[in-house]
């Protein structure tokens, strides 16, 4: 062992078929936490071989007690996995924000919630049928729902324990069998849901865990025993993804990014919509697909919400994300942290008004960690890279409109499509223009309201398919038709 990684958390086995396994072909990597910049965990990463071990897993397990095992069976080990989530949330959360870096009051807001969709979808594996197509008297015919089989399910940084649990609930309820990639910049927590999945009894091989970077995703995706990819990330690597899966005609979910434009009219509770709109901006570091990163404000308060947004954006506590205290942690991972600050340079570029932030923050203990202040614009032109490009961090862009239509056509004026919110007390306006905007989900006089029960994915370049809800579960299945003759007769086509 080196001088100094003697502290280090160690994950340095992979989870496949049940057994914890030293990378045949991968390596043991430092994850950095993001506060400080220096390693604080030791993870195994996996390579091509290890993929072709955990696929064959998932495929034998599939082939065996899995697609055997009754609905309610499966329902059980999700509960027990729900109850296992709940009792451990507190320290996954803790990892978490040690990996990723939000805030520990944003993680154990979030782990907390967790246990609900092992509980939902178990809800849904056990009433999971068919149904009877009327025909005429001369045959059955019914439908079945089959699991689309093993699912390569690769995750982002940003969300590692939300996007494996969105993705496993809904694909273990299903019936399917699951090899799991989180991304290499926060590999921990998804490990650490291994060990709950093993506690919790599931069959050898129902989920493997392999971390590692795009050359790992990459080989789960070319598998021609993998038989769809459920994949949050970026729409450069989907497109990736697409072209590599082609050949073996893979089903693909893809949950990408959002440029969410957030509504407000002058009609709107001002104070309401403030607390959603700078809430939202600033939420997971301004890591968040869902974040209204475009905040569009009817003239008439215009100058009033920018004062008012670049008070707020001041008041948030920026610091490390394990002191309970505080609002906003450090950017995930040093790329992400120039990547903000190269959009920031860009916004001051292209004209836009500074109103507040603006800078990396490197006071006290802070220092050598990937801190950005949270960032206002002003004066913000829809055309401008900042309002058009996914940034991924604390920067917020406030566009002024006139009238409906304006408000409308700025709203969907994006590649995007994923989420946006709107704000207003006429109850007439907010269904019409709810109706209007092209995006996968509308929140009116609230924002980011993402529940187990309510579908989530994006129009236009935000995806492919729908997580949560029944609809979430539809990415996992297919639908098998039987048509059974009550009579057993066939005319001979060639007697005449
Ligand atoms: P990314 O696309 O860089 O990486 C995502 C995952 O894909 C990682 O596990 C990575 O290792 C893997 N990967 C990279 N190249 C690959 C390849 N060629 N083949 C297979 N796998 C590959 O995305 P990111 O930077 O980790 O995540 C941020 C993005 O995710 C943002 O665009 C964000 O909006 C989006 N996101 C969307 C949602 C949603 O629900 N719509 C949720 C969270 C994040």
């Amino acid at each position: 062992m080196s001088p100094g990684t003697s502290s280090l958390l160690r994950h340095e086995r992979l989870f496949i078929g049940g057994s914890w396994v030293a990378p045949q072909d991968g390596a043991i990597v430092q994850s950095l936490d993001p506060s400080t910049g220096r390693p604080w965990a030791s993870v195994a990463f996996g390579g091509p071989r290890d993929v072709d071990r955990a696929v064959d897993a998932a495929r034998t397990a599939l082939a065996g007690p899995w697609r055997r095992m009754p609905g309610h069976e499966r329902a059980a080990l999700l509960h027990k996995l729900a109850d296992l989530y709940r009792q451990h949330a507190p320290e996954l959360a803790t990892l978490e924000t040690r990996d990723n870096g939000r805030a520990l009051r944003e993680t154990r807001l979030d782990t907390g919630a967790h246990p609900r969709w092992f509980q939902y979808y178990a809800s849904l594996a056990e009433t999971l049928g068919g149904r009877t197509i009327p025909v005429d008297d001369s045959v059955h015919a019914f439908t079945t729902r089959v699991p689309v089989g093993v699912v390569g399910a690769i995750t982002p940084w940003n969300v590692p324990l939300m996007s494996a649990v969105w993705k496993l609930a809904p694909a273990l309820a299903a019936g399917c069998t699951v090899v799991l990639k989180p991304a290499e910049q926060t590999p921990v927590t998804t490990l650490e849901l291994a060990r709950l999945i093993e506690a919790a009894g599931f069959p050898p091989g129902v989920v493997n865990v392999v971390p590692g970077g795009p050359e790992v995703g990459a080989a789960l995706v070319a598998h021609p025993d993998v038989d769809k990819i459920s994949f949050t990330g970026e729409g450069a690597t989907a497109k990736a993804i697409l072209r590599n899966g082609a050949d073996n005609l893979k089903r693909f979910g893809f949950e990408l990014g959002g440029k969410a434009p957030h509504v407000i009219f002058a009609d709107a509770d001002l104070d309401q919509a403030l607390n959603a709109a700078t809430g939202s901006a600033f939420a997971l570091c301004g890591q968040s697909c869902a974040l209204g990163s475009r905040v569009l404000v009817e003239r008439p308060v215009y100058e009033r919400v920018v004062e008012e947004f670049a008070r707020r954006a001041g008041r948030v506590r920026v610091g490390m994300p394990l002191d309970p205290a505080t609002h906003m942690g450090p950017q995930a991972h040093e790329a992400q942290l120039r990547k903000t600050l190269s959009y920031i340079d860009i916004g001051k570029d292209e004209g836009a008004q500074l109103v507040a932030g603006g800078a990396r923050l490197t006071d006290g203990a802070m220092e050598d960690g990937w801190f950005v202040a949270p960032t206002v614009f002003a004066n913000v032109d829809n055309d401008m890279r900042i309002a058009r490009e996914e940034i991924f961090g604390p920067v917020a862009a406030l566009i002024p409109f006139d009238g409906e239509d304006e408000a409308v056509a700025l709203a969907n004026a994006s590649d995007y499509g994923l989420a946006a919110g709107l704000w207003t007390r006429d109850a007439s306006r907010a269904h019409r223009v709810a109706a209007r905007i092209e995006s996968g989900i509308v929140w009116v006089n609230t924002y980011r309201f993402l529940r187990w029960s309510t579908p989530y994915g994006g129009l236009k370049h935000s995806g492919w398919g729908r997580e949560n809800g029944l609809e979430g579960l539809d990415g996992y299945l297919e639908t098998r038709t039987t048509v059974v003759s009550t009579t057993g007769q066939f005319a001979d086509p060639f007697a005449q």
